[in-house]
């Protein structure tokens, strides 16, 4: 959109232009220097593509997406049951981006590649700085691959889907669909740490299916083709897999009660489901539902470090952008030494989340070949997803600040920064629950305090 700087009263000067059309990927030597580092210069031509995505039309897109939020569709007009949450097209064109370029499978379409999850880490860092909220599906679909592979006849039938290109926001059973997405619904009403407290309660059909009758107080992106969901069964507490269509193509038994009304994080929706006796299917060994979704909540945790240190990125991005043609005192902002200090220590602390998120997520990736780097990512992931997530909103509002007034203004991307900081920090295992993960992880299993030591040595 063309801008004039002549207004009847006043010339506009000393204002900053808006940042638009710049490359994520090619303006970032830390990333760049953080993925060759940990092995993945090979995914560098898809890296540019996606940063000229990323830092060109997604923004636009995210700004749009968080203006129009997800609305929940219970009922149609005659009072029928929907289930059914409508997204502004901009929400589709992120996901539509967001799957083409792997922020949800990368890693996985490319098993055979040395450090694939480091590759797959830089998409998702750079497609969450335009928006942070449509992560959430990418990483849940990401994260619940290992999950599905404990049960092959359910991971022959969903791969194909989730590892696909193409985005399909379609409501059709997932045999009809070009591709498929997946969530989780762990939490309930009386426990979410401690998910010993579920009540949601599974019953063995005579086929082997399983019938659900319960309710989950956070399960969001309800769109998602599936969710991997914990329920109690005859032999404890077990993870099943929740199609949003039965085998027979009518809609499952997945009530959405309420979308909640959430802090920041408004491009996606999150919602209060009740499971009318849906159907489900055993993922892995009944019983063993914690130790079956763990895998799940071990890659979701790295990508809340990934998210938040994409976060971080795009503050300071918008801090030394602005700070470097603002005015004040007779010198560019960026020129004047207290803010240079506050800059540096921003870059600093921005770039460090980065170098510790990269280092995790090759350790991830080398979890079944490297007994150190599987001790490493056990202990690592849950230092890293307590410390960057943490420091976020702090950063964020240190970053904010160098804009003056204009960060607190909703034209800019600031305040939707700072709403979405502390989500990272409460999902998927607050900070005392990472605190007393580390604790027994030290305690029981020596080898991540040796793996830990021997990396701090470098
Ligand atoms: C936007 C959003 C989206 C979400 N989406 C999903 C989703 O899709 N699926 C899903 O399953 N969940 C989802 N969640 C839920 C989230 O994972 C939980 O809120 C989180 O795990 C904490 O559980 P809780 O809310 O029950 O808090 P609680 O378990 O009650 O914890 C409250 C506090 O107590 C602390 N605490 C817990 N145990 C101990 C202890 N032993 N000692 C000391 N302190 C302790 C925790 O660290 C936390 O700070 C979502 C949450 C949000 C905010």
């Amino acid at each position: 959109m063309a801008a004039t700087n002549q207004f009847n009263t006043h010339e506009v000067n000393n204002q900053p232009f808006t940042l638009a059309n710049y490359n994520a990927w090619l303006t970032d030597i830390a990333l760049m220097e953080a993925v060759a580092r940990e092995g993945a210069g090979w995914a560098k031509d898809h890296l540019i593509e996606f940063g000229a995505r990323t830092g060109g039309d997604m923004m636009a897109s995210g700004f749009l997406a968080n203006e129009n939020p997800p609305k929940l569709r219970a009922f149609d007009s005659y009072g029928r049951r929907l289930d059914e949450v409508e997204f502004h097209p901009a929400y589709h064109e992120l996901m539509t981006a967001g799957v083409r370029y792997g922020m949800n499978n990368f890693a996985w379409r490319n098993e055979n590649r040395e450090s694939a999850h480091v590759a797959r880490a830089a998409v998702m860092y750079l497609g969450s700085q335009p928006e942070a909220g449509f992560g959430c599906p990418m990483s849940m679909s990401y994260a619940a691959i290992p999950a599905l592979r404990h049960t092959p006849q359910i991971a022959e039938k969903w791969l194909p889907k989730l590892l696909s290109q193409q985005y399909d926001p379609r409501s059709l059973p997932m045999e009809q669909k070009l591709g498929c997405t997946m969530g989780m619904g762990m939490t309930e009403k009386q426990g979410g740490s401690d998910l010993r407290r579920n009540t949601t309660r599974a019953t063995r059909q005579e086929d082997c299916t399983y019938e659900i009758i319960g309710h989950k107080w956070f399960f969001s992106a309800p769109m998602c083709d599936a969710h991997l969901v914990l329920a109690q069964s005859e032999n404890g507490l077990s993870c099943f897999l929740v199609p949003r269509f039965r085998p027979d193509g009518t809609k499952n038994a997945v009530r959405i009660q309420r979308l909640k009304d959430k802090l920041g994080d408004w491009a996606n929706a999150s919602s209060e489901v009740e499971f009318h006796g849906a159907f489900g299917e055993l993922v892995g060994v009944e019983g063993r539902g914690i130790a079956t979704i763990i895998e799940m909540v071990a890659l979701t945790r790295l990508d809340c470090m990934i998210g938040s240190a994409a976060q971080m990125r795009q503050a300071i991005v918008q801090a030394i952008h602005h700070t470097s043609q603002r005015e004040a005192f007779g010198k560019l902002l960026i020129d004047q030494p207290i803010m240079r200090n506050v800059i540096a220590d921003l870059a600093l602390e921005s770039e460090a989340a980065l170098a510790l998120t990269m280092r995790i997520a090759r350790a991830v990736g080398m979890i079944e070949s490297d007994p150190h780097e599987a001790a490493l990512a056990r202990i690592a992931t849950a230092i890293g997803k307590y410390w960057i997530c943490k420091r976020t909103p702090v950063l964020i509002n240190e970053a904010q600040e160098c804009l003056g007034g204009n960060g607190y203004v909703e034209e800019n991307i600031m305040p939707r920064l700072y709403r979405q900081a502390p989500l990272n920090s409460i999902w998927e295992g607050s900070g005392n629950v990472q605190c007393l993960d580390v604790l027994r992880a030290l305690n029981k299993e020596p080898e991540t305090r040796d793996a830990l030591f021997a990396e701090l040595q470098k």
